[in-house]
């Protein structure tokens, strides 16, 4: 649950409104008062303690939860209501310390201390005549002066102070040469030396292109240990860190596929064979802060692995791990309100290739480079992999391990958000450990029973009568519009004018009934007009608490990309989409109203429901009418599309 629903369910909507509305009154189902945001005699701002919102059916028509109130009642930005909101709550964000100028000062100068130290090991390996051997180096890898430059490959010189006297000059201090990584410290602080000397240096950057750290690789046999890296600092730390992912994320995007190696001269070698699409682990087994920056730019990951590691038990872990973290915040369910939430279930498309025995993917791509397209493209299924090597260390004849291979595989079935492809493997499950399919299949259902998370007590439904549609859902139109905009950010103004040419409103906050959504909207908005929108994902502009949230986004994105003509063409008309569903939305309420209004005979307020209800209806008929003008067919094929 993120911190946004927790909030919300611990503040309760109509104590909260009360506090600003005081003739805020008891209504039927519904609290009723003078709206705050507009100057009225008779009241039209109602609260709904049911589904915790509220809605004005004045002049402003405006409505929403719990967030969108404050923000409107005090002018807040979604970041600062969310402050307010989690101190009222008692909900403790996660925040940054109070010193984040002096933070940010901090790393910016060892940001500027790393770069340096890689411009000073580039220049050496291109020009310093002590660096023949480590020229020769590169020569028999087989990586030419184009991957030299893009990569800033470099040599560390064979001395304690080369880097050292240079980075003293430019006027840093050791201190912060030490914190940077490229410095090691001795007790009385003046006499640090180097930490890489006559090695062949890697500079490891974050996505953005900012060199963070340093792999080392030794040159000599002598050298221990081979391949040395920068310790973990305040910059680098190697279990969230991706080689190569500044430079291959354009091909990641392109080719909707990343593909991911073992070590950084493997993602080398790739680059200069032309597989531009792949990235390397930092020497620890693939983690969840690795696969969320990933999924960022695909759905698609291959796991390409030495021979020697890939059944390895560390490997399983490695993709147990993947799994998991693969699996949060990827789907969006709708749910009986009319909102949605999200579901933690296998939804990304994660492969594995083993390499032939003995080979790691540097021999391979450099022995026979053309078959590594194909060799990519054999990847197993995750599911398949995963089933292969569980097995294979088992003896499936003595039910003990049958017990053990169905307790280890189960709760990877059960994730599975495609039925079919769940039945699939189920059938295989039950023909590898000779064990009914119709047992396999009721102990498959008791567990996803047992665990229901008690968050979804609205919408948890029976695991059976859970349609087969709802296996590739896909999200919220709210979700979807973004993703969207996400995806093609050139489409914004397009899709405005055509709004604007049906006299309808152009897109805008209020269009998201999901308060995140809005504060996400605004984002957008205001990235998808800077030069870079379509290369990175608008993350500086955004809260860190609504990451989820876009990383949830970007998914549905990667998942179901669209042409530019296809997001023209279908954007406006989900637009009119989620305001037609709005609209239907307060008729239901109002319907409501008017019935509470008759059994009280509060005829005045029964006559002022059907008056809303009439203009809500006048003000679908022009949406639809906008929509028909926009495409005759769009509606069904709209309804097919989303409504899954
Ligand atoms: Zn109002």
């Amino acid at each position: 649950m993120g911190v946004v629903d927790e909030i919300k369910g611990r503040l309760d909507i109509v104590d909260f409104i009360a506090g600003y509305v005081p003739s805020l009154t008891k209504a039927g189902k519904t609290c009723k008062g003078l709206c705050p945001f507009h100057a009225e005699k008779t009241p039209s701002f109602i609260v709904f303690p049911e589904t915790q919102t509220w809605h004005c059916f004045g002049a402003c028509g405006a409505g929403g939860d719990i967030f969108s109130f404050i923000m409107r009642q005090e002018g807040y930005q979604f970041s600062e209501a969310l402050r307010f909101l989690a101190d009222k709550a008692g909900v403790l964000l996660a925040e940054r310390s109070a010193d984040d100028a002096e933070a940010d000062k901090r790393r910016q100068k060892l940001l500027e201390i790393v770069s340096l130290a890689a411009s000073f090991f580039h220049s050496r390996l291109l020009q310093s005549p002590q660096a023949e051997f480590a020229r020769n180096y590169v020569a028999r890898r087989g990586l030419g002066a184009e991957t030299v430059q893009t990569f800033q490959l470099g040599y560390a010189p064979n001395r304690w102070d080369g880097l050292k006297t240079h980075l003293l000059q430019k006027g840093y201090a050791e201190a912060d040469l030490a914190a940077a990584g490229v410095l090691i410290a001795r007790e009385d602080k003046s006499s640090g030396y180097d930490r890489f000397r006559d090695r062949f240096i890697v500079p490891i950057r974050n996505e953005r292109g900012q060199t963070i750290g340093f792999g080392a690789r030794a040159l000599r046999d002598e050298q221990t240990p081979k391949y040395l890296n920068s310790p973990q600092n305040a910059l680098f730390d190697k279990s969230a860190a991706l080689f190569g992912l500044d430079i291959a994320k354009n091909a990641i995007r392109e080719s909707g596929q990343a593909v991911i190696v073992e070590g950084y001269m493997d993602a080398l070698q790739a680059y200069e064979q032309g597989y531009k699409n792949v990235v390397a682990e930092m020497g620890t087994a693939l983690t969840d802060p690795q696969l969320k920056l990933l999924k960022r730019y695909a759905g698609r990951f291959v796991l390409a692995l030495d021979a020697d590691s890939a059944g390895s038990a560390a490997t399983l872990r490695g993709i147990n791990t993947a799994r998991q973290a693969l699996t949060e915040g990827v789907k969006a369910v709708p749910t009986a309100q009319g909102g949605f939430r999200y579901e933690g279930r296998l939804d990304a498309d994660l492969r594995i290739v083993s390499l032939p025995p003995g080979r790691d993917p540097d021999d391979f791509l450099r022995e026979s480079p053309e078959a590594w397209a194909a060799l990519v493209e054999q990847a197993l299924p995750l599911v398949d992999y995963y089933i292969q090597t569980v097995t294979a260390s088992l003896n499936l004849e003595v039910a003990k391990d049958k017990a053990k291979a169905v307790a280890t595989l189960m709760p990877v079935l059960r994730e599975i958000p495609n039925s079919v492809e769940q039945e699939h493997y189920l059938q295989q499950l039950a023909r590898l450990v000779t064990i009914d399919e119709r047992v396999l299949r009721a102990e498959l259902e008791r567990a996803a029973q047992k665990t229901a998370r008690p968050a979804d007590r609205y919408s948890a439904r029976p695991a059976e009568t859970k349609p087969q549609s709802a296996a590739k859902t896909t999200g919220g139109l709210e979700e979807y519009c973004l993703a969207m905009l996400l995806g093609r950010p050139g489409t914004l103004n397009s899709v405005n004018k055509k709004l604007v040419a049906q006299n309808i409103d152009v897109l805008n906050t209020e269009d998201f009934a999901d308060v995140q959504n809005g504060a996400l909207f605004l984002a957008v908005k205001h990235w998808a007009v800077t030069p870079n929108a379509t290369t990175d994902p608008p993350l500086q502009t955004t809260d860190p608490h609504l990451e989820g949230r876009l990383a949830g986004v970007l998914a549905l994105w990667h998942n179901r990309p669209a042409p530019l003509e296809y997001v023209e063409r279908e954007l406006p008309k989900l637009v009119l989409r989620m305001r037609r569903n709005r609209l239907e939305k307060q008729i239901r309420e109002l319907n409501q109203m008017q019935r509470d209004s008759l059994q009280t005979n509060d005829r005045d307020g029964a006559l002022q429901c059907r008056r809303l209800i009439s203009e809500a209806k006048d003000n679908l008929n022009i949406l639809d009418k906008a929509h028909d003008a926009l495409s005759i067919t769009g509606r069904r094929r709209m309804e097919e599309t989303f409504r899954g």
